[in-house]
């Protein structure tokens, strides 16, 4: 079968490698689509972590099931979240399943990971519907933590991109007002937006030094800052404020896929929406992770179709 394997910074290759026989424990599953993580991007730019996640966004049909697994049978939909999903196939442990309804739409399955992600830091950060928050970064993760805050009722979300394509996503989704950082001072403008009291929550969805100081700068005395995005710098952060203002900062990078289930079953919840190419195995290192940390960035969720 064929496999997108990593191979360092910039190098990714098709190879031809024996289909996966499941294991102990495992299930073999014929992918159907594998979306591309910012995470993976992050590997692809500055290499990998020391346990790569590289295609970890993945749906499909059960092939097969190893010895001890009695919970699955072949046929089933499934989201896999286990590394090594730019593949034909994946022998994926049973406890790294998704189980999904089986009428699910595949891209909505495929973008459940993510917004899984989302679910997870919404309901550690506690946000409640009347509360207002801040988001930085309208790409992926932040995209599904307002699909997630609108699911909830949160009426009040601020977004801010440096993309235009992204901003008007983010509009387009529900976003109460959306600007470019380049241009407006966040902080000062949820400052004006909230009667100086800045936001309950602020959420950093990109991984930089700016985006953070503008989520530090933009919680309210006593908020909460959320921190998703996945840093390659060591950010200077000014922990004078951070200490009188009695921030509570959250890191989050688990899932909790029970909860997107739930925003999606309700039906207001359209993850799908953020997809903007579905490419063929073959193009991943052109179409897709080229395309996606180039110059000219269009694309937002790009799923790979093996
Ligand atoms: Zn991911």
């Amino acid at each position: 079968m064929k496999k997108a394997t990593y191979h360092g910074i910039r190098d990714i290759r098709i190879e031809e490698v024996p289909e996966p026989a499941p294991g102990r424990g495992e299930v073999k599953v014929k992918i159907r689509y594998c979306g591309i993580c910012g995470s993976d991007l992050h590997e692809y730019l500055h290499g990998p972590f020391p346990r790569s996640t590289f295609g970890h966004e993945a749906c499909g049909t059960i092939a097969a099931v190893g010895p001890d697994v009695t919970e699955y049978v072949p046929g089933e939909r499934v989201c896999t979240v286990f590394p090594g999903a730019f593949a034909e196939y994946i022998a994926c442990p049973a406890e790294r399943l998704i189980r999904i309804p089986q009428s699910m739409d595949w891209k909505r399955a495929a973008v459940l990971e993510p917004l899984s992600g989302a679910a997870y830091a919404i309901d550690r950060g506690r946000v409640m519907p009347e509360e207002t928050v801040f988001i930085a970064g309208a790409g992926t993760v932040g995209l599904m933590f307002l699909l997630g805050l609108k699911a909830m009722g949160v009426h009040t979300v601020y977004m801010t991109d440096l993309l235009e394509n992204r901003r008007r996503k983010a509009e387009e989704l529900g976003a109460t007002q959306v600007w470019n950082p380049k241009q407006v001072k966040s902080p000062a403008k949820v400052k004006e937006l909230t009667q100086g009291r800045g936001v309950d929550v602020a959420i950093e969805a990109v991984g930089v030094e700016a985006t953070l100081k503008d989520c530090l700068a933009s919680a309210m005395y006593r908020g909460r800052v959320i921190v998703q995005g996945i840093f390659t710098e060591r950010p200077q952060i000014h922990m004078l404020g951070f200490v009188t203002r009695e921030t509570t900062m959250i890191g989050t990078s688990s899932i909790y896929p029970p909860l997107a289930l739930q925003w999606l079953d309700t039906g207001k919840t359209l993850p799908e929406s953020i997809i903007t190419d579905i490419i063929p195995l073959a193009d991943i290192a052109e179409s897709g992770f080229a395309a996606l940390t180039g110059s000219n960035q269009t694309a937002i969720k790009i799923l790979v179709e093996p």
